[in-house]
């Protein structure tokens, strides 16, 4: 069985046979992009060559990207640690072609990889193409169509919708039609199909879709109109973790030589086992495992957690860990700093940066860790007596009562709705956004005296960070600029 570490080579080696350039990833924060806040994909950082805007050096690039999908476009953070192959962040493989090969030869690489290199069964593999919208004037991708004839079976050729089958990164920019491609993971006596039906990704958990290869002919302008581009580009994503998983025989990523390390030293923290179940024990398990990984390397990238914007985004996630071992794993002392030394060993030869900061990024972690579990405790005390008049009816928590879970306790919105889901409550969220909209104001009209030549950027209330300030590190939390 190929180790994590050779699967990774192997894409990397393969593409590498076919004339690409292996480039470093980049880093996961996202610098001087409006639209975007963290990396979400493999081609954010070639977004430039596909609009025109520059030329790329090599025509034929491929690298391993790691990805964070959490705000925005692509939010799978609820999902995370529930099913078993959706991360925060992930590493995404991917090749492009920037104006050179197309159609013809991504697909038939993309085959050969997956079943020639890595001798997936290729009748455990179906494909997807865009089927076309009439109301969006978007034709079906009948090219890619015929391309995929020439290796697999057509009724494993599947039609795809515009939500799966027409890739966007963001609301604008590059865009085009897409051939995903999914594993059918079950046991073989389960891969019977349903009234001759084939099963993909959204329809059973083992059935999932692991490579998308994006053929890039349009680029998306702000009124939602489509441009064609000056010359076609291909840009494929494949998720690492789940390669792994479907190349190691796995029901899950998490039981994969990938997180096993992190699973296995929260075991030791903790003195719990991890049990491969749905029970929230395990849930946690997997969360914390996903976590950290977001975490930390988002620290190591230059994003510090903050109470606004991307900041916050991290704080957020770090919380919502904090959360899930402090109540399922009845853990209740700084855990997630502990991790970042597994993290940062394990990914030491693939992106150095943790490890080249590892003491920084352990102690940003416990600090922040401290300061919630400060809280913690009262926060979850107060959610209890604001939940129990309201249990069993599947009631509703006050707006302002959320604000002040948020205000007082430091718990972000998504942690109070994820508890109050947890116990079929829900909350008044228009309500808690009106109360943060009255906050925002006060704030603003009292830091309005002393702001007289600095302008807030994006209006955002100033951040201040006093604990990191001996670590002697950039950091990028101001939020300020002179006008
Ligand atoms: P899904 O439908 O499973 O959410 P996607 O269609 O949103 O995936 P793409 O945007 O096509 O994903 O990204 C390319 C590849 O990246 C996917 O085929 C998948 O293997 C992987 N991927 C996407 N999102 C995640 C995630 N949250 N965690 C791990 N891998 C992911
Ligand atoms: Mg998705
Ligand atoms: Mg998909
Ligand atoms: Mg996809």
């Amino acid at each position: 069985m190929m180790t994590s570490t050779e699967i990774r080579q192997a894409f990397l080696d393969f593409f590498k046979s076919k004339g690409h350039e292996i480039v470093p990833s980049a880093p996961i924060v996202v610098k001087n992009d409006p639209t975007l806040m963290f990396t979400n994909a493999g081609m954010n950082q070639f977004k430039d060559y596909f609009l025109g805007n520059k030329q790329s050096p090599f025509p034929r690039v491929a690298d391993t990207q790691k990805c964070l999908r959490v705000s925005g476009k692509h939010n799978d953070l609820e999902e995370v640690g529930v099913d078993t192959y959706h991360h925060t962040m992930f590493e995404m493989l991917g090749n492009w072609s920037f104006g050179d090969y197309f159609k013809t030869e991504a697909i038939a690489w993309s085959w050969e990889l997956l079943t020639e290199v890595f001798k997936i069964p290729k009748d455990r593999l179906y494909v997807s193409v865009f089927e076309g919208d009439e109301k969006e004037g978007l034709p079906y991708d009948a090219e890619a169509a015929t391309e995929w004839k020439k290796w697999i079976s057509e009724d494993r050729i599947i039609r795809g919708k515009k939500k799966d089958n027409f890739w966007e990164m963001g609301d604008t920019g590059p865009c085009g039609p897409c051939s995903e491609i999914h594993v059918d993971c079950r046991p073989d006596e389960e891969r019977q199909l349903v009234d001759g039906k084939t099963l993909v990704n959204a329809d059973h958990p083992q059935v999932i879709e692991i490579w998308n290869n994006v053929f890039i002919q349009f680029n998306r302008l702000k009124d939602g109109s489509l441009q064609p581009l000056p010359a076609r580009h291909v840009d494929t994503g494949m998720g690492f973790e789940r390669l792994v998983r479907v190349l190691q025989n796995k029901t899950s990523n998490y039981d994969t030589d990938v997180f096993s390390g992190t699973i296995a030293a929260i075991e030791t923290i903790t003195g719990k086992k991890y049990d491969f179940s749905d029970s929230r024990e395990a849930i946690a398990f997997r969360v914390l495992s996903d976590h950290i990984r977001a975490i930390s390397f988002t620290i190591a990238d230059g994003q510090l957690p903050a109470s606004t914007g991307a900041g916050y985004v991290i704080r957020r996630i770090l919380r919502r860990a904090v959360r899930y071992y402090y109540s399922y794993l009845d853990y209740k002392q700084p855990l997630l700093n502990q991790l970042v030394a597994v993290i940062a060993n394990q990914f030491e030869h693939v992106f150095p940066e943790l490890k080249q900061q590892e003491a920084f990024v352990t102690k940003v972690i416990k600090e922040e860790e401290d300061s919630f579990l400060r809280t913690l405790e009262k926060g979850l005390k107060r959610m209890d007596e604001l939940m129990n008049p309201v249990r069993g009816k599947s009631g509703t928590i006050a707006g302002k009562d959320a604000f002040e879970l948020y205000d007082t306790y430091g718990f972000p919105i998504d942690l109070t709705r994820l508890i109050a889901s947890e116990n079929n409550i829900t909350i008044d969220e228009a309500g808690f956004e009106a109360e943060m909209q009255q906050q925002k104001n006060r704030s603003r009209a009292a830091t309005a005296v002393d702001t007289e030549d600095w302008q807030l950027v994006h209006g955002e209330v100033p951040v201040t960070f006093v604990g990191y300030e001996d670590l002697n590190v950039p950091t990028r939390v101001t939020k300020y600029r002179k006008v």
